[in-house]
């Protein structure tokens, strides 16, 4: 699924886009998360597109008095071509963003993602409910710690939780708990702020690294110039079930929490 350096990667590489004036709006298979509503989306027709931007794993597209709002979902591809340079259709192409200079391209073979049209954003629940951006000055030691200091739930499923702060995902948890040498399954209140400063810190390290290889959680992932955005990046833990640890040489040991795979060293994080 792609994660939030996956959409920060697309986010980039959109920007040639910005400043063109949409044409139209072609919707071929409207089934997604929220069907495509091409009256909706046809409102975006001759605006300019002022700027990019993302929130959590939503990608927005700024315009004079509407956005276009996308997210990835599980298997989402977003390809940007040059007007004169458009390939052929392929299955689940499901809708082109097309403006003076550019197509933007939707592809979801699995359809949990979703592109809608809003004349604001304020009003979009799907927004309004995420916590704080993780390189945001809002999330902070003090701010993790408030929120989990009176939970009960793994620490790992809290800093999923896009209400305590978006964008950590399942490999980057794993990854960034390895490194503060916290077991996954400590409960919220178990963590002490002293660690919530070192888990701030490395969860943005960690994202960062992430958005410089590319991300790294689609194999076949593509950024929106149609490059190849998986770097192999040697993970810590994540996906390195019964390997040995790369600190004591412990086999890593792979759990089930909250319906995602876990991965950590049994002997390094506690
Ligand atoms: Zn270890």
């Amino acid at each position: 699924m792609p994660e939030l350096p996956e959409v920060e990667t697309v986010k980039r590489g959109l920007q040639a886009m910005v400043e063109d004036t949409i044409t139209n709006v072609i919707v071929r298979f409207p089934r997604l998360r929220y069907p495509l509503d091409s009256e909706k989306l046809n409102l975006a027709q001759n605006q300019k597109i002022l700027s990019i931007s993302r929130r959590a794993k939503y990608l927005i597209i700024h315009m004079e008095s509407g956005y276009i709002i996308i997210h990835l979902g599980m298997s989402g591809k977003v390809t940007l071509y040059k007007k004169n340079d458009v390939p052929e259709i392929i299955k689940h192409d499901h809708v082109d963003i097309t403006s003076n200079n550019h197509i933007l391209r939707y592809n979801d073979a699995r359809r949990f993602g979703c592109v809608v049209y809003s004349p604001d954003l304020s009003s979009l629940e799907m927004l309004n409910t995420l916590g704080p951006e993780p390189f945001s000055e809002e999330f902070n030691a003090e701010y993790l710690f408030s929120k989990i200091s009176t939970r009960k739930t793994p620490i790992k499923q809290l800093i999923m939780d896009n209400a305590v702060v978006v964008g950590v995902g399942n490999i980057y948890a794993c990854e960034s708990l390895f490194l503060c040498k916290i077991s996954p399954l400590r409960i919220g209140n178990e963590v002490t702020l002293d660690e919530c400063y070192k888990l701030v810190n490395i969860i943005q390290q960690v994202l960062t690294k992430a958005i410089a290889a590319g991300g790294s959680s689609l194999r076949d992932y593509r950024d929106a110039e149609g490059n190849l955005g998986y770097f192999q990046q040697s993970h810590l833990v994540y996906g390195r079930a019964k390997k040995e640890c790369k600190e004591c040489n412990t086999p890593i040991t792979e759990i089930r929490l909250g319906q995602r795979n876990s991965f950590y060293c049994p002997n390094c994080q506690s």
